[in-house]
């Protein structure tokens, strides 16, 4: 329509979504469909309309109706048993991993409650962050070892701590290296440490050494008994990498894979053509509106762990 109906006329302009249609007819009632089934009444059953998708953080949980098996397929036992209660929590428990699986940004952007948060933690796999001192470039393109540095020892623990990642890998094979990290780790989870500041302390607790990416590897396995899906950050790849590149809206899937997942991050120039090689996937670099792309990995790790596992509070304003 002529834009100035809009503009003299409209109160609200509303969107139902990112498509085109040919008309205004079938916008119109699936505007009314929506809306108008919450008016209480329009729907026999009021518990069936409080009780669906986008009410809570979770989506709708799976339905089941009759008969109870259909081509050999049955409907799942605990739906049939009787048990309100134990029914009642498998339908969330089922709601949560639809949703943390297929609609993870729904969830991050549902402002959860802490209970909600509890079950959907059921479907999210245990995360894992390494900081390579090791395997990377350094001067000339060659591949090499740098120093630890403490700042990236605690303000990475602390961003490890607040996103929930299991392990923090410090990797260096030197032994010079190690025992500056072992000095440091000693120091401030030791009483007076703790004193001294609580919250370092407490984020230092998931800091462990590694000396080599297979070292992480197996760390991991032996906790997890699966071994970790790797993914490699960057700040930019190599076009003629054959490794698929993924995205900040990929959580989902990969949790839906059901192995622990490891970030993998460089120092220096950045990963080795080795730790690329052993990757399953590549995460897509950050970008911003400028030129400019030399962040420091302690910002690179806090951007990922926030675009991939973080609540991202939506206001009502
Ligand atoms: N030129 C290096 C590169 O391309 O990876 C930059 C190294 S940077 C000093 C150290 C690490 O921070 C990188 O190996 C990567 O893990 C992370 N990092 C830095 N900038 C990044 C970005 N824009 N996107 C994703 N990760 C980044």
């Amino acid at each position: 329509m002529d834009q100035r109906v809009e503009n003299y006329y409209a109160d609200l302009v509303l969107s139902l979504g990112d498509y085109v249609l040919m008309g205004g007819d079938l916008p119109a009632q699936v505007f009314l469909e929506s809306f108008l089934r919450l008016i209480p009444g329009v729907v026999g059953k009021q518990e069936s309309v409080e009780a669906e998708s986008f009410n809570d953080s979770f989506l709708d949980y799976p339905e089941y109706g009759l008969p109870t098996e259909w081509n050999g397929k049955k409907v799942p036992e605990i739906v049939q048993s009787g048990d309100h209660k134990k029914i009642a929590d498998w339908r969330r428990k089922k709601a949560a991993e639809k949703t943390i699986h297929n609609r993870f940004d729904w969830f991050s952007k549902s402002n959860p409650s802490k209970g909600e948060i509890m079950v959907a933690k059921q479907f999210i796999p245990n995360h894992y962050v390494a900081l390579m001192h090791t395997d990377v470039f350094v001067k000339n393109d060659m591949v090499g070892n740098t120093s630890i540095t403490s700042l990236d020892i605690h303000d990475i623990a602390r961003s490890c701590a607040t996103y929930d990642i299991t392990n923090y890998f410090i990797v260096s094979p030197l032994e010079d290296q190690q025992k500056i990290l072992h000095t440091f780790l000693t120091f401030w989870r030791s009483e007076e440490g703790k004193e001294y500041n609580q919250s370092r302390f407490d984020a230092v607790t998931r800091v462990v050494p590694a000396i080599d990416l297979q070292d992480v590897l197996n760390q991991i396995k032996e906790k997890e008994g699966k071994n970790p899906i790797i993914i490699s950050t960057s700040a930019r790849f190599k076009d003629t990498e054959k490794k698929i590149i993924i995205d900040f809206y990929s959580q989902g899937r990969i949790f839906s894979l059901g192995r622990p997942i490891l970030f993998v991050f460089g120092t220096a120039k950045g990963l080795s053509d080795n730790v690329i090689a052993q990757s399953n996937f590549l995460l897509h670099p950050i970008v911003g509106m400028s030129d400019y792309n030399h962040l420091s990995v302690r910002s690179a790790v806090a951007i990922i762990l926030d675009r991939w596992l973080g609540i991202n509070y939506k206001s009502e304003w």
